[in-house]
């Protein structure tokens, strides 16, 4: 193992189902002068509905089913991406399953924290080592 220092300032990204987007936006909202401090990153959609409605300016890469979650992916696998909300939706099947799959175990692969819901997006906000440099430690290969 080794160690990866996650700076005071946080890449964090952004991801939302179609049927989970009015949460990420309420939750984005409800958190917007703290995720003001950090780096936003979001697939496509997720990124236009923020970037549309709140004053956040996430960098917007490709839509999930269009290879936006691979992006994510590849962005965690060379360090960076500090934090993964990724708010999938429990209840519908998505077409892009395997890339859904493949971003959830990449982020356990580079101990990313990852929030999967409002609750746990919440407790990764108020958490200290949000706004401190953390020392993640990772698989050397
Ligand atoms: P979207 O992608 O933000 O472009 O909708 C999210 C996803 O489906 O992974």
């Amino acid at each position: 193992m080794t160690n990866i220092e996650s700076p005071a300032i946080k890449v964090i990204a952004l991801v939302a189902h179609d049927n989970m987007k009015q949460e990420m936006l309420e939750w984005a909202t409800e958190h917007e002068i703290e995720l003001k401090r950090h780096i936003l990153i979001a697939t496509g959609s997720t990124g236009k509905l923020i970037a549309d409605n709140t004053s956040l300016t996430p960098e917007r890469l490709r839509s999930g089913p269009l290879g936006g979650d691979q992006q994510i992916g590849a962005r965690i696998s060379d360090g960076g991406v500090d934090v993964l909300l990724f708010f999938w939706d429990p209840l519908e099947p998505q077409p892009h399953d395997p890339d859904i799959r493949a971003l959830l175990r990449i982020a356990v692969v580079w101990n990313i924290p990852v929030a999967c819901n409002r609750a746990s997006a919440d407790f990764i906000m108020s958490s200290p080592l949000l706004g401190a440099p953390y020392q993640r430690r990772v698989p050397k290969y």
